[in-house]
């Protein structure tokens, strides 16, 4: 049997956490249309008859500003060492230039290292090649696997190479393991992808969500939880016209929270400002953004 750990590592929003998803099979991670909505490390456990993949999650890797931003960067930085494989996500559209920052990165710790070429649906077959050709000159790929995340392009092929390249070990999880992750972050993250995808501007950026209470009921869990912003005026925005935003965040996060818990959910979710919670540690240790 094959076991490891492998991160996914690239510049933000080239489709890492539509990947993961992919390569799991289920809906673990949060995913937007915006850079930098990933902001901390999650882990998804994949146990197949072949082995078993602790495959991380990771926020993109991008020259940060702020307080949470540069946390949000180094751990996606360490986790390049201390794995077996890392996935390098790039954007077939987007990457046909190398990043120097992440390159030099890879250069000096040198991970075991596959290039997904994700976003194939958005080119022309033609325009993989010179791609192919520049990283391959650039970097020791053990392999080059050319994808496409949302239309679950070559995922499979993709799930091989990255037991191909595993060492023989023992599973560390039980085969019903999915993460390692608290429900209730899962829950404070499936809220923040409602935000991410339903507001604008600085808004998403300035929000957190913290769960409260997780109460597990016989036939239903019931959550309180917290959405902070970072001044009254967006707070006004999250809450909407008579409270039309709100609720439309909390009718989709209960769907996808029922959906990966299995359970009927009750969520009640309230907003608080919290000046300027970005630049301070203390907070961010609390929302669990730690470097
Ligand atoms: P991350 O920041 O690298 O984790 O990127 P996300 O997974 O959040 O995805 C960013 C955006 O790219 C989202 O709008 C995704 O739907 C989109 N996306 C991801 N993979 C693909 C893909 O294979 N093809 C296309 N067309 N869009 C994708
Ligand atoms: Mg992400």
């Amino acid at each position: 049997m094959k076991f490891g750990f492998v991160s996914f590592i690239g510049r933000p929003n080239v489709g890492k956490s539509t990947l993961f998803n992919a390569l799991l099979g289920t809906k673990l991670a949060i995913v937007s249309p915006k850079p930098q909505t990933t902001r901390n490390r999650i882990s998804g456990i994949l146990t197949t008859k072949e082995g078993q993949v602790v495959f991380w999650d990771l926020p993109g890797i991008h020259k940060a500003l702020g307080v949470m931003n540069k946390r949000m960067v180094s751990i996606a930085l360490n986790a390049i060492s201390n794995i077996n494989l890392a996935l390098w996500v790039i954007d077939a559209e987007k990457d046909a230039r190398i990043d120097d920052f992440i390159m030099g990165h890879i250069k000096h710790k040198k991970p075991p290292l596959i290039l997904v070429i994700n976003k194939i649906d958005l080119i022309a077959k033609d325009k993989l090649f010179p791609m192919v050709d520049l990283y391959s000159k650039a970097y020791d790929f053990l392999e080059i696997v050319p994808v496409s995340a949302t239309k679950e392009e070559n995922i499979d092929d993709l799930r091989q190479s990255i037991f191909k390249h595993l060492s023989e070990g023992e599973a560390m999880f039980g085969e019903e393991d999915l993460t390692e992750v608290p429900e209730r972050v899962l829950v404070s993250e499936m809220v923040r992808e409602k935000i991410f995808q339903l507001t604008h501007q600085e808004i998403p950026y300035s929000t957190a969500v913290q769960v409260i209470t997780f109460e597990e009921k016989p036939k239903l869990i019931s959550i309180y939880a917290e959405i902070w912003v970072e001044k009254n005026t967006q707070k006004g925005i999250i809450i909407g016209k008579g409270g039309e935003m709100i609720r439309k965040i909390g009718t989709l996060a209960r769907r996808d929270i029922e959906d990966l818990l299995g359970s009927k959910i009750y969520l009640e979710l309230i907003v608080k400002v919290k000046e300027n919670w970005r630049e301070k540690p203390a907070v961010l240790d609390t929302l669990g953004i730690r470097a």
